[in-house]
């Protein structure tokens, strides 16, 4: 992000994201964190294409994307109401993206099974969604995700629809899942505890403001400021 900005029309225009500066490195995982309202969505969602960019820039490795369509931008997005198709199987889910994109069948086939491998979902791939447990729907979502190989994933709340015991036992997954395949991870949360035990950094927004990033270690010893210092010590 380059002095990126969203500002919402109205009376008050609402600044979402103010100028917003921040590089995130290959392979990171990076945690954007902060209160509801705070502008976390908007500035994933500027990320992936899915919102004006109104000042400023947004770059995807070498490319400024900030006018490109959020297919052509290698990203893959799993959201905290991942709708699977009710009527396909898991596997169909999985794969439809890519069936979309025309690849051939065994290579739909083989990307399926890799990643379903990956997520423990290789039992599951002839089941319809209404089959699964809540934890198993998630980890499609990831999958479907996976599958298309891309070279950031984008992440807002995946596991808030997800009881507290099986948060935590997510949140593990998905960080060895993102260390095994290395992809550059942005991850949207409010809370602080998921924040700093995924994170490789973690980036405090208020309103629209970004206040601090730093790793989960440094923002706790050295907080920049009173917010940040509020923020991270109080329990979630
Ligand atoms: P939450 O944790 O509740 O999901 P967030 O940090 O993701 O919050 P955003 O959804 O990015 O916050 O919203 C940032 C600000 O922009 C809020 O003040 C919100 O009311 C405002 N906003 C978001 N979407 C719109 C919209 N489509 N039109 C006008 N204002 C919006
Ligand atoms: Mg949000």
């Amino acid at each position: 992000y380059r002095n990126a900005s969203r500002i919402y029309p109205g009376t008050p225009p609402v600044h979402a994201v103010d100028e917003l500066s921040l590089d995130i490195a290959d392979g990171e995982f990076l945690v954007l964190v902060g209160p509801s309202g705070s502008g976390k969505s908007t500035a994933l969602r500027m990320l992936a294409g899915l919102e004006d960019v109104d000042a400023g820039a947004v770059r995807i490795g070498d490319r400024d994307v900030t006018e490109l369509a959020p297919k052509d931008r290698d990203i893959a997005m799993v959201f905290q109401n991942y709708a699977l198709y009710p009527h396909m199987t898991v596997a169909q889910n999985m794969g439809f993206a890519l069936k979309l994109a025309r690849k051939p069948k065994d290579e739909v086939r083989r990307r399926v099974e890799e990643a379903a491998g990956l997520l423990d979902l290789v039992p599951y791939l002839d089941r319809l969604p209404k089959a699964l447990s809540g934890g198993q729907r998630q980890r499609v979502a990831m999958g479907r995700a996976i599958v298309r190989e891309p070279s950031v994933f984008l992440m807002d709340e995946p596991l808030s629809n997800l009881d507290a015991k099986l948060r935590v036992e997510t949140r593990a997954n998905i960080a060895a899942l993102q260390q095994r395949l290395g992809t550059t991870t942005v991850y949207v949360t409010h809370d602080q505890v998921e924040a700093m035990t995924m994170g490789d950094r973690v980036a405090v927004l208020k309103d629209g403001l970004l206040q601090q990033v730093d790793s989960p270690r440094r923002l706790y010893d050295h907080p920049d400021n009173a917010f940040v210092a509020g923020f991270i010590g109080s329990p979630a």
